[in-house]
């Protein structure tokens, strides 16, 4: 089931997210409707603020990103193979010197810009069956993670921008939680009554 995607100004996506447990109420449906809602608004990564829920749950699939012919054989191999689903994730370490790289976010249609981060990123987190796992990540994979990580601290990409370009966007940003925008997937606008 495709779920409404939150828009920005909503405040469930500033909320620092909270753990979960394996009993979770319905988790085997909500993890299958995220993986749809994340394909069908063509995304690369979904985090559970984005659908409502103040929880510590993304998933990435960066497949799209491995025909990106200006990568390396290795690293598009490495993002076609890659799908996960990350569950009371923590950032343990981030390293390595900024990089920029154009960011979107499905809650934030039709704006993109430059956001740096540190390119590697070593994170614990549970996978869908509540097992442990410690990994380190770089370059665009890293990247992904670092932004869904983001939604469960309750943290934005334009957060990150400079106070200049943050002025520049605050009309498109007001218009985006009004629902004064075209966008081909289901969303939940906070400042309008009915959603469209
Ligand atoms: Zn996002």
């Amino acid at each position: 089931m495709i779920l409404p995607i939150v828009a920005y100004g909503d405040p469930v996506l500033r909320k620092v997210a909270t753990d979960i447990t394996k009993d979770y109420p319905k988790l085997d449906t909500l993890i299958p409707n995220m993986w749809e809602t994340m394909y069908n608004a063509h995304g690369v990564g979904l985090a559970a603020p984005q659908v409502g829920l103040p929880i510590r749950l993304f998933m990435v699939d960066t497949s799209p990103f491995s025909d990106d012919e200006d990568l390396s054989k290795e690293e598009q191999e490495q993002l076609k193979g890659f799908k996960k689903v990350f569950i009371n994730a923590k950032i343990e370490e981030e390293s390595g010197t900024e990089w920029d790289f154009n960011e979107g976010c499905l809650s934030i249609p039709d704006i993109r810009e430059d956001v740096k981060r540190k390119p590697e990123v070593t994170i614990s987190y549970l996978d869908e069956n509540f097992e442990p796992h410690k990994e380190t990540y770089n370059g665009l994979l890293a990247r992904v993670i670092q932004h869904e990580y983001d939604h469960i601290e309750g943290v934005l990409f334009t957060d990150k921008l400079s106070s200049l370009k943050k002025r520049l966007l605050k009309n498109r940003l007001d218009k985006i939680s009004k629902g004064k925008i075209s966008v081909d997937y289901k969303m939940r606008f906070p400042n309008i009554k009915k959603a469209r």
